[in-house]
Parts: C-alpha cells; sequence; structure tokens
C-alpha cells in the first residue's frame, strides 16, 4: 500500500465519514449489537451509500447529455443484501446479477426488469429462458451461448436488449485473479484472436436483436487508462458494427454501451481515490462518442459504491503472545475477510481499535498480529500491525468493508453469518440502526448443514 501523506480537509467528506463510523461504533456497543453473543458485526454507513451514488450519478450526468442519460446497476456479488439493493434501486441504480440466486434478491428488492442485466460465463439454458421473459438486459459471454439463444428466441423479437460481452485483451492489472481483461481470461469473446473480429461483426450482421455491447475491463487493481482503454475498444468495436449496419440496412444496431465496473477502491485512507468524478471525466477525454448522445452508456459498479460505506467491528476475545509476537484473538477472520486473508498482499485492510466502550484507542502503538477465530494458523487480517495495544473486551474494526467482506461470508468453520447493521447519524450526533440482515442463528446453521 502506498503512504497516505494528504492531510484530510478537517470538515471534509473523509473526516465526516470517520466521525460518523466513531459514533456508530461506540453506539453499536453500547446498544449491545456487539456483545458475548454476537461478538462481530457489520455497519453500514448509508449517509455514505446516498452520497457515492449521487457522485456517480453527478460524473456520469456531467460526462453526458441530459436526453440520454446512464443506467447505473450495482454489481450485485459485491453488496448481497435485499435491504441495500432496494436503497440503491431508490436512488436510481438497477442491478448486475451473475447467478439465479443473485436475480432473485434484486426481484425480491423490486428493481425493475428494465433495470436488470444479467451477466455471467456459465448461464443454463433455464437462466437464459428465464431472462428472455423477463424481458432484462443480457450479455453473452461466448459464441456456444449465442447458439442457445437462437434457438430460444428463433422467430421472435426479445425485450431485453441482448449484446455480446467482449474481451479487449489488454493485459492484467496488479491482481491476476481480478483482471479480467488478459488474453486468457475466461470472459467474454477474446477479441484479438484470430479471426474473432470477423466473427463477433457476422454475429451483429445475422442478428439485428443484438442491440448492445459489453466489456467489464475490471477489478481493483486496474489502472484507469487501462479501464479506459478497454471502454474504447468496446465503443470502436461497436462504430464499425454500426457502420455495417448503417450500410447494409440503413440503421444504427447497438444502442446501448455496457462499460463494466471495477473502479478500483483506495483500501488506505479514507479519501475516496479514484473518483467517479476522474473516471467520468477521463472517459469522455479517451472515448469522446461515448457520451454525445447516441449510445445509452450502462455501468456495473460494485466495490466502489460501497466499500467506505462499512466497518466490521469484532470483540477481542483473548491476547497472548508467542515467540516474541504479540496476538489479538477477534471474531473476525477468513469467514468475512477472506481475500485479506487468503491474499493478504493484495487485499490489505486497514485496523482500527476501539476500546471496550467503543471508543477510539488511544494507547501507544504496538506491533501486533490481528487473527481471526478459524482454525487455522493463517486466519490472521492484520500482521505485525502497529496498533494502540489490543486487550481483550477491546474492539478490533476492520474498514472499508462495505463491499463483498460481510456480504460474502465464508462457511468454514460453521461460524455463523454476522448481522449486518444500516446507520445514520441524527443532527445531535446520535446513530440510528436498521436491521439489514440479522445474524445466523446456530439452530439455522444446523439446519442449513443437513441437520
Ligand atoms: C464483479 C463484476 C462487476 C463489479 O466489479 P467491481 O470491481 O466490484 O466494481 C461488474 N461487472 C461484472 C461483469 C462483474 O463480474
Amino acid at each position: 500500500m502506498a503512504p497516505n501523506s494528504e492531510t484530510p480537509a478537517p470538515d471534509g467528506p473523509a473526516v465526516r465519514l470517520r466521525a460518523r463510523r466513531d459514533l456508530a461504533v461506540a453506539a453499536a456497543v453500547r446498544q449491545g449489537l456487539v456483545d458475548d453473543e454476537q461478538p462481530l458485526v457489520a455497519l453500514l454507513d448509508l449517509r455514505t451509500v446516498h452520497d457515492t451514488v449521487h457522485a456517480l450519478h453527478t460524473a456520469f450526468g456531467e460526462a453526458g447529455t441530459a436526453d440520454r442519460p446512464p443506467l447505473h446497476t450495482f454489481a450485485v456479488k459485491a453488496g448481497s443484501l435485499v435491504p441495500v439493493l432496494r436503497l440503491l434501486n431508490g436512488l436510481g441504480v438497477g442491478c448486475e446479477v451473475a447467478s439465479p440466486g443473485e436475480l432473485a434478491l434484486a426481484r425480491a428488492a423490486g428493481v425493475p426488469a428494465d433495470r436488470i442485466v444479467l451477466d455471467s460465463p456459465a448461464k443454463t439454458t433455464a437462466e437464459l429462458r428465464e431472462a428472455l421473459e423477463l424481458g432484462i438486459t443480457l450479455n453473452v459471454d461466448n459464441s456456444q451461448e449465442l447458439t442457445r439463444l437462437d434457438r430460444l428466441t428463433a422467430g421472435t423479437t426479445p425485450r431485453g436488449a441482448l449484446g455480446l460481452r467482449i474481451n479487449p485483451q489488454l493485459g492484467a492489472g496488479s491482481i491476476d485473479a481480478m483482471s479480467t481483461a488478459t488474453a486468457t481470461s475466461k470472459f467474454g469473446v477474446a477479441l484479438q484472436d484470430p479471426g474473432a473480429r470477423a466473427w463477433v461483426l457476422r454475429a451483429y450482421a445475422d442478428r439485428p436483436w443484438l442491440t448492445a455491447l459489453h466489456c467489464h475491463v475490471g477489478s481493483q487493481g486496474m489502472p484507469l487508462e487501462q479501464m479506459a482503454a478497454g471502454v474504447a475498444a468496446t465503443y470502436e468495436l461497436a462504430e464499425e458494427i454500426n457502420e455495417a449496419a448503417l450500410a447494409a440496412r440503413g440503421r444504427r444496431q447497438i444502442a446501448s454501451l455496457d462499460i463494466g465496473g471495477g473502479l478500483p477502491v483506495n483500501f488506505d485512507s479514507d479519501e475516496v481515490s479514484p473518483t467517479y468524478g476522474e473516471y467520468a471525466r477521463l472517459l469522455k477525454d479517451r472515448v469522446p462518442g461515448l457520451f454525445d448522445g447516441r449510445y445509452r452508456v450502462v455501468t456495473e459498479f460494485g466495490r466502489s459504491l460501497l466499500a467506505k460505506a462499512g466497518v466490521i467491528v469484532a470483540r477481542v476475545e483473548y491476547t497472548k503472545s508467542a515467540g516474541g509476537r504479540r496476538i489479538a484473538v477477534t471474531h473476525a477472520g477468513a469467514q468475512v475477510a477472506t481475500r485479506t486473508v487468503f491474499a493478504p498482499e493484495s487485499w490489505p485492510l486497514r485496523v482500527a481499535a476501539y476500546d471496550a466502550d467503543g471508543r477510539p484507542g488511544t494507547g501507544a502503538p504496538v506491533r501486533q498480529d490481528v487473527a481471526g477465530p478459524c482454525c487455522f494458523a493463517g486466519d490472521l487480517v492484520a500482521r505485525d500491525r502497529e496498533l494502540p495495544a489490543l486487550e481483550p473486551g477491546d474492539h478490533a474494526a476492520l474498514l472499508d468493508t462495505g463491499a463483498y467482506y460481510a456480504s460474502t461470508p465464508f462457511g468454514y468453520n460453521s461460524l455463523p453469518r454476522p448481522a449486518v447493521h444500516g446507520f445514520t447519524v441524527g443532527p445531535e450526533g446520535v446513530p440510528e440502526f436498521t436491521v439489514i440482515r440479522r445474524a445466523q442463528t446456530v439452530a439455522e446453521l444446523v439446519a442449513e448443514s443437513g441437520g
């Protein structure tokens, strides 16, 4: 992680975010949302969610034209919680789904069909049929899937927008597992492979009902310039398809361009960097035609919409020392911070210390490991990290964990899914909580495990 040298403005958004977080952690401890029975809880700052969505609308609104507003969708895998999807839908953000479960969550949240986009490399025939019946947007991953669709749509004009996902093959970002635009990525049609571009042009020429084009140059670890290059490659292909359609049938064919998600998140401070504004301005500079009103722009941001809003609060159960190393054993480990535990170099998290009353820790920093409850040695969320010395009964908070972390738990050691509470802070500085997902009970866990 690059050290962060900026000093945040005293009344800037980063300072307010931190102030709200501190109030919420203290209130959660005081109100018993985290206690001996539930030693782990996730909190989501709803004000931050509102502000982030507002920043997204503003950024793309300023880049585009008023008569062709973009369709923003949220990648459900980044926060698969129905009340969160409902909140986002109320703020004008639909859903990008990649499985029957995610589609069901979006529908349970009341997201209308014209704001749902289905992407997945492994759609079954039943999924394709359901998508066609619902009239949602569908991005086709490969030629075999397209052949299936030919059969399913035979003789009819699909209601939803259908398009191909392409992979512009621009290379990896800094995290291989998150790089969707490598030469050999499993996603989409590999555009630079021999014959592929001609195949895509033919596929559109033969199917006037293909009216969309999709790429997702993700994700965390990807430089913005490379993301913009992926969007540029997609735009150029769309222009080529449209020119061919104009020549052959007298009208353009591709009406919407789905530019995916993948805006990286800054995990080393409370500052938002990069911003949606920076990305939209870069896109407008590199791909001006994207915003001139001829295309509807579709986006699918996930992590960047929620990460900063979330904090996971775990009680410190014990502290110990081993081989000269100080260790705080907490209740947050691989079950909620899976990527951080298994790939710590790629997914470092900030950990904040709070005392037994939920007040920010003020002790002198000492080096310590922050461990989780799982029964394997590598279950650490921070190694040799300088923090105020954590003591039993204190709390360790994992910051920037609003996306993917608590909403995507790992079932190791039969640890229950923790509760997720949304919060707002009133003018008096008093946090108010609402349940987003209640904690899984042990009885539910037994039932789920065949008991
Ligand atoms: C995961 C995913 C996204 C969201 O990616 P983030 O990095 O969370 O923004 C968007 N589109 C597709 C197709 C995805 O698979």
